[in-house]
């Protein structure tokens, strides 16, 4: 056990301000649901945990947060060991290397990420092993292949692949609004493109979507996933 003896930091009010904050998130997210008429059971709230430490999770965990998210496998492994005597579900919701596929499915029960044939073919004989995974297929919001995600024209194709995997198993479509644009529209757009998707795979119609900043707009475009991170966590340390 740690302790501060130049009591610099802020460390004895830190859980009371982790409360806090995943009460006004939540409290945000039951506004937004309101307004849009929606079923709050119909949205499961994935707080993301990136860069902070499993000892952070923990302190979700015993708030009754069960959904986490993490975005690089070098620093979700050893989180979701650090946790094995809890129950989380761990989602997936970075760029993932067909190299690490095998390895994420290890601890991983949702995959938001798949955005490629190859990765697809690289889940695969991991996923007839593991219990049956969940994916997402990531659309592309942007012209930049950088930004992670599948090109809309490339969507059914992607689909058509995932259906034919055993093991997996297409919960719907995941994206991340553009920077500086109208998040409102780019979630109006993961909803049309959805609907293009269900023609295929009539089952898949959950739409992970929404961050800190635009789940309220997420939500009124039918969100059934939110990603949220630093408004629960607060700013991440390091990078991120
Ligand atoms: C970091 C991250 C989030 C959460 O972002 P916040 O703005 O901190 O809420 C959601 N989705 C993905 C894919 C992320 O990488």
């Amino acid at each position: 056990v740690s302790t501060s003896q130049a009591g610099t930091t802020s460390d004895a009010s830190a859980p009371a301000a982790l409360a806090a904050r995943l009460a006004e998130v939540q409290a945000g997210i039951a506004d937004a649901v309101d307004v849009a008429g929606r079923d709050a059971a119909e949205i499961t709230t994935i707080v993301v945990t990136k860069f902070h430490p499993a000892s952070l999770v923990r302190e979700l965990y015993g708030l009754g947060v069960r959904n986490f998210g993490e975005n690089r496998h070098q620093d979700a492994a050893p989180k979701a060991e650090a946790l094995s005597d809890l129950d989380p579900v761990w989602h997936f919701v970075g760029q993932l290397q067909s190299k690490k596929a095998k390895a994420v499915l290890h601890y991983a029960h949702v995959v938001h990420s798949v955005d490629r044939l190859s990765l697809v073919g690289a889940l695969a004989p991991a996923a007839e092993e593991a219990p049956a995974t969940d994916v997402f297929l990531q659309l592309n919001l942007t012209d930049d292949p950088a930004r992670g995600g599948v090109a809309p024209a490339d969507l059914e194709a992607l689909a058509e692949s995932v259906l034919g995997t055993g093991g997996l198993r297409l919960l719907g479509l995941m994206a991340v609004a553009p920077l500086g644009g109208d998040p409102r529209s780019a979630f109006a757009d993961v909803r049309a493109a959805s609907v293009r998707l269900q023609q295929l795979a009539p089952t898949a119609s959950a739409l992970s979507m929404g961050m800190s900043a635009d789940y309220r707009e997420a939500i009124l475009e039918g969100a059934t996933h939110l990603r949220i991170g630093s408004a629960i966590t607060g700013i991440r340390p390091g990078a991120g």
